[in-house]
């Protein structure tokens, strides 16, 4: 049996473990800090530092590391031990303030795009307090902030502090507005859902394209797939049960509220969800529990993948973010309340993030942007790369009769009849789920679907948060001028509404008569990674960063030339890997096929010229012909990729050409392949099936 509630935060250096190790008036400050962001002093970092270092010790640590998430899209660690010479030849285990709060990890090897040369190497992490702290095989974990000699953030941390700054400032000074002047702080929630594939640890070793890249490069599709819808919510294989039983105990261990977890649509795909908490934290766990899926998957003979189209033909991963906002008195800013036609107050929110999500929908994908990603959105099995947003039956209605200025009855929640007397009568939510829409109203939070399962959600919440506290800030600037607040707040709320109409969409977000309508709409469709990215440095989104102060215009700028090389880069990877495959396996083994089957036609004929050999001659002659076309390709492809290197100085031009021309090379290289693998016998062919990694455990 385990005791979840004694297992809980056992590898965090939570609030429990500093009450009972912190001296008092060091822990008062220390909490000055986290709830009230006031600046903390060295005396009290000092403190800190020896009580962490204690705990951990107990821990099993030996080492410390500043814990931080460069623009490499993953965390990055370096472990320092806590070992100091006593000067008699032993040594004693030190840490103070000043290792605590600062560290120097040599930058020079992070994408910084361009803000500093190599010689100038320097980098700082700086502690983020309000993310504890936690041991973790032998090393205390210290969630860190990264940023270059010069002060420019190298990193997705510290932006999204600003940012949650930021909207913390302006929603109080809305909320002010509303008399609510104990309101002094208020935070952004986050709960992400996670998805991910889970296969044979035997089968990966032999994928190339799964080793070097994450997804598979090359596969004919299964006869079965997801066309069942069997997976979904289907009872749990014992393998795969007693992964899960050790990944929740993992994650309660480090103090991540795991939730919720089920089977999700594609075989062999699954999801985890862990009970909301506030953003910067959630980002923290989200990023640990994408490492501890991965290691507790070792533990089992399986491998976790996180990318976000593993298998071509059946459903990619995504993450959803559900996103909210709340005060320090405990009010969920998004919740409607019984009669919202009335709430002032939650309407007025409402307003700014449909004027935000409609303004900035260029930002929004940006922030879902990576090549991962590029497979899922558009395909009709995640939201389209179309930003709009669901806001459901009743809330719809509500905003229509704003927007028209009229009054609205409320429908209620309804109970619904189930037709059995033994069932409980159960109460309907006023609004059904639309699972196409990429921004969805879900009751008291926003769901942004768009996200890709491998991506870090700091980069789509730095986005939320920073938008919708520059909408806050306009209605704030407007309000606080006005004579009569009610009357000013409602005619703003409708004016808002009517504006940004065209954002709202409540049908189906799949279908091909949504994407002529938004093209109607002037809405964007930003369909892959290059494109998306051009935006980036659009006029208004300068301002918008610059003004808040979330980022300079150079990390804006290094921003986007990191993304778009990285972009570049992934995708010759990905090229180079397909080759190899193509030349040292696919081919050889195709051709041994051919040549079997022609060893078998000759000794056939050599026997009498009575039995048939139109089959061999019809496979040799099939399979000689394709290995020739998939030849061609693979020159092509190598062609391109070396006319690719001519356009290396120009970020935009590369990052396109990879996209429109070496992409599309591989497609084609592929379907080739594919078409092979199906006509050769399974064990010529050199890499395990779909069928049996979609299967197999
Ligand atoms: P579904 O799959 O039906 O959307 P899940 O239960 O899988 O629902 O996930 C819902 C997520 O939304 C959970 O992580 C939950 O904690 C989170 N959530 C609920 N309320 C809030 C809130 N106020 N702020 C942020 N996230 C929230
Ligand atoms: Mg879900």
């Amino acid at each position: 049996m385990i005791n979840v509630p004694e297992l809980f935060g056992q590898n965090v250096f939570n609030d429990d473990v500093m009450r009972d190790r912190l001296p008092k008036p060091i822990y008062k400050a220390l909490k000055k800090t986290i709830q009230d962001g006031a600046t903390l002093d060295e005396s009290v970092a000092n403190a800190v530092a020896h009580a962490m270092k204690e705990w951990a010790i107990e821990k099993g640590c030996t080492h410390y590391t500043h814990w931080f998430q460069p623009l490499t899209g993953v965390t990055a660690e370096k472990h320092d031990s806590f070992i100091t010479p006593d000067g008699d030849g032993k040594v004693i285990m030190t840490f103070s303030g000043k290792e605590l709060i600062k560290g120097e990890p040599d930058a020079s090897s992070f994408p910084n795009g361009g803000i500093r040369a190599t010689f100038e190497a320097r980098g700082y992490t700086a502690w983020d307090p309000t993310s504890p702290a936690f041991a973790k095989d032998g090393t205390l974990y210290i969630p860190t902030a990264f940023c270059s000699y010069t002060g420019e953030v190298l990193d997705k941390k510290t932006p999204l502090l600003r940012s949650m700054e930021r909207i913390s400032k302006e929603a109080v000074r809305i909320l002010h507005l509303f008399g609510k002047d104990d309101v002094t702080r208020v935070v952004t929630t986050v709960g992400p859902e996670q998805e991910y594939f889970l296969i044979d640890k035997e089968m990966y070793n032999a994928r190339p394209d799964l080793i070097y890249t994450g997804r598979t490069l090359f596969g004919a599709k299964a006869p079965k797939g997801q066309e069942l819808d069997d997976h979904y919510f289907g009872s749990i294989k014992t393998r795969i049960s007693r992964f899960m039983t050790e990944l929740d105990r993992e994650l309660w261990s480090y103090g991540i509220y795991a939730k919720t977890k089920h089977n999700e649509v594609a075989p062999a795909q699954h999801e985890v969800a862990p009970i909301f908490t506030t953003t910067n934290v959630a980002v923290d766990n989200n990023e640990l529990l994408m490492e501890i899926l991965k290691k507790t998957a070792e533990k089992f003979g399986l491998v976790c993948l996180l990318h976000e189209k593993p298998f071509a033909g059946v459903n990619g991963s995504g993450k959803h973010n559900n996103w909210s906002i709340s005060t320090n008195t405990g009010e969920n800013l998004l919740k409607p309340g019984k009669n919202p036609a009335e709430n002032t107050q939650f309407l007025l929110f409402l307003a700014a993030i449909v004027k935000a999500v409609d303004e900035y929908q260029d930002l929004l994908r940006i922030s879902v942007a990576s090549a991962g990603n590029d497979h899922r959105l558009g395909a009709n099995e995640a939201p389209p790369a179309i930003i709009s947003m669901f806001l459901g039956d009743d809330l719809g209605a509500v905003v229509d009769s704003i927007e028209i200025g009229e009054e609205h009855e409320s429908q209620g929640k309804k109970n619904m009849d189930l037709g059995v007397d033994v069932l409980p009568t159960v109460r309907k939510d006023t609004t059904d789920r639309n699972r196409t829409s990429p921004f969805a109203f879900t009751g008291n939070r926003f769901e942004f679907r768009m996200l890709g399962s491998a991506i870090n959600i700091a980069s789509a919440n730095i986005i939320l948060n920073t938008t919708v506290a520059e909408e806050l800030r306009q209605f704030a600037d407007e309000l606080e001028g006005a004579k009569n607040f009610e009357k000013s707040a409602k005619a703003l709320i409708a004016k808002t509404f009517k504006k940004h109409h065209r954002i709202i969409f409540n049908g189906d977000n799949y279908s091909d008569e949504w994407v002529a309508e938004a093209e109607k709409r002037g809405l964007l469709n930003l369909k892959n990674v290059p494109q998306a990215l051009k935006h980036y440095l659009d006029e208004k989104n300068v301002e918008l960063f610059t003004k808040s102060g979330v980022f300079t215009k150079e990390e804006l700028f290094a921003r986007y030339e990191v993304e778009l090389e990285n972009y570049a880069k992934l995708i010759n990877i990905e090229a180079l890997t397909m080759l190899d495959m193509a030349k040292k396996d696919i081919i050889p083994s195709v051709t041994d096929y051919v040549k079997q089957l022609t060893d078998t036609a000759l000794a056939k004929q050599a026997l009498s010229d009575d039995i048939p050999i139109t089959l061999e001659k019809q496979l040799i002659t099939d399979l000689s012909q394709k290995l020739v076309c998939f030849s061609d390709k693979v020159s092509e492809l190598e062609n391109d990729l070396i006319n690719a290197g001519e356009l290396i100085n120009d970020m935009q031009a590369y990052a396109d050409f990879y996209c429109n021309t070496v992409f599309a090379d591989m497609q084609a290289l592929r379907a080739i392949g594919d078409d092979m693998e199906t006509e050769t016998a399974s064990e010529y062919w050199p890499y395990p099936s779909y069928g049996e990694m979609l299967f197999g455990v």
